[in-house]
């Protein structure tokens, strides 16, 4: 499929993280050192704390009322012969490219480790258990014997994405390949202190301002259900002069508290609510997201959305958390 020169698109998901970016900037630098013509296409913008990877650039990335990226990026894919979906396994994940590359002719290839997937693609490179698409990616070339293309561009790429999903080698999802992985990315050039620093240690004051903000004023704790959440609206973002992705990673303080076992980050938006959920153990925020608010993503950390109002989004939660509290409680 890939031995002769190919229009090649890669597409990743909407508000795209480390691992969407990196595992498909390093699937780019792979398959434009192999020959091939290759996009990278984001269906929104993503957080200036990802713009340092090599080959940012070159990504095509969605702008809401911005025709002209809309009609290059369809152009795109109606032209490419293969379309790469990478860090996603539901086309609705995709949001204002879900139409042209569903209606694609062209060979599609899924790589992802998302719960639930969708049987959209001809080739899927699918497994639950790899902590990351960047691991994933850095498999393939493993499995086709390619290694010798792996270059410091490649290796960064996708260590950052092994590095930010595992979030830093700490969380459950954390296999011995995980650590084989990043030994390997790391021989072939990828510098993690550095990597760390460019992800982790570049914020702006507004988002350290908006995280203290956040803990200090908007942290609740339901102690009997070990559970914690937080509501952000859109309005107190601007009026702290938030940037796309400030908000990202929040949700993970609620976590950190000793004893807690769910944490909940309920995010107003303008036509929407997104929620995001993170669990320690057992408890899967995949089946409560998957179930109730329209979403998923894994079994510890999960994403969904409500058309309601904030106020009967959290009563709607709260009511979850009740029927769960079984499962929370102990
Ligand atoms: P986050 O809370 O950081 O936005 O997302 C956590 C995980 O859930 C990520 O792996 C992300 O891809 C996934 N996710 C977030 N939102 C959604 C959603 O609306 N639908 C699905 N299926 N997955 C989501
Ligand atoms: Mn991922």
């Amino acid at each position: 499929m890939l031995q002769y020169p190919k229009n090649v698109v890669i597409v990743t998901h909407f508000k795209p993280d480390a691992d969407a970016l990196g595992s498909s900037l390093g699937l780019y630098w792979f398959l434009k050192r192999k020959g091939h013509n290759v996009k990278v296409i984001t269906p929104s913008d993503y957080p200036t704390f990802l713009e340092w990877m090599p080959g940012n650039e070159e990504v095509l990335a969605l702008k809401p009322n911005n025709k002209k990226v809309s009609e290059q990026a369809n152009k795109t894919i109606e032209n490419a012969d293969i379309i790469f979906c990478l860090d996603f396994s539901r086309l609705s994940r995709i949001n204002d490219v879900e139409e042209s590359v569903g209606a694609s002719k062209a060979v599609k290839v899924i790589i992802d480790h998302h719960l639930n997937p969708e049987n959209f693609a001809s080739y899927s490179i699918h497994d639950s258990s790899s902590a990351s698409t960047a691991g994933l990616v850095y498999g393939l070339i493993k499995q086709m014997k390619e290694t010798h293309h792996i270059d410091s561009n490649i290796a960064t790429c996708l260590y950052a994405g092994l590095m930010t999903d595992t979030g830093s080698f700490r969380h459950s999802n954390t296999r011995s390949e995980e650590f084989i992985i990043a030994a390997e990315l790391f021989k072939f050039g990828a510098n993690p202190s550095l990597i760390a620093k460019l992800i982790y240690d570049t914020n702006t004051i507004e988002r350290l301002r908006l995280i203290g903000y956040v803990l200090h004023e908007k942290l609740v704790i339901i102690p009997e259900l070990h559970t914690a959440y937080m509501i952000i609206t859109d309005d107190e973002l601007r009026k702290l002069g938030s940037q796309t992705g400030d908000s990202e990673g929040i949700v993970n303080y609620g976590l950190s508290i000793e004893g807690i076992k769910l944490s909940v980050l309920l995010h107003e938006k303008k036509d929407e609510i997104k929620l995001s959920f993170r669990s320690t153990g057992d408890f899967s925020v995949n089946d409560l997201a998957n179930q109730y608010f329209d979403g998923g993503g894994h079994k510890n950390a999960a994403g969904g959305t409500s058309k309601d109002t904030l106020e009967n989004t959290l009563q709607k939660l709260l009511a979850i958390l009740t029927k769960f509290a079984p499962q929370l409680k102990n």
